[in-house]
């Protein structure tokens, strides 16, 4: 059995399948992050853009999800609130050329139609 793209010690089937491929309801801000690397991972563009809220979502193409390879996804700390919630991870890739790259993010979370959306990136955990 081989483990889930984001890292969580299950399935893919039991991890971020359910909602990739299942429909199911994500509980909080940090399994959505989890499961659209994970939609990264598997180029997944149709979950992206669903779990993109519609105000900051760009025009993004499948051909947009080629040529970077995931290596691997760290979530740093993460705060799920009422309708809002941020995760701070690193992820790891490698471009086309075989480069590879850390990415560092603090994400933004929000509710959109009852369900957790990617909002945008912030500069700064918020109260710190
Ligand atoms: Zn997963």
């Amino acid at each position: 059995m081989s483990t889930c793209p984001c890292g969580r010690p299950l399935s893919y089937s039991q991890c971020c399948g359910r909602y990739l491929d299942q429909g199911a309801t994500v509980p909080d801000c940090e399994t959505l992050m989890r499961s659209r690397y994970t939609a990264f991972v598997r180029r997944n563009h149709s979950y992206l853009l669903a779990s993109w809220h519609p105000s900051t979502c760009p025009d993004l193409q499948p051909a947009d999800l080629e040529g970077t390879t995931w290596l691997g996804l760290d979530v740093l700390r993460s705060k799920t609130g009422f309708k809002k919630g941020y995760v701070e991870f690193r992820a790891r890739y490698q471009d086309d050329e075989k480069t590879e790259h850390s990415l560092h993010e603090i994400s933004r979370f929000t509710h959109h139609k009852k369900r957790w959306v990617y909002l945008d990136e912030i500069e700064a955990w918020p109260g710190d």
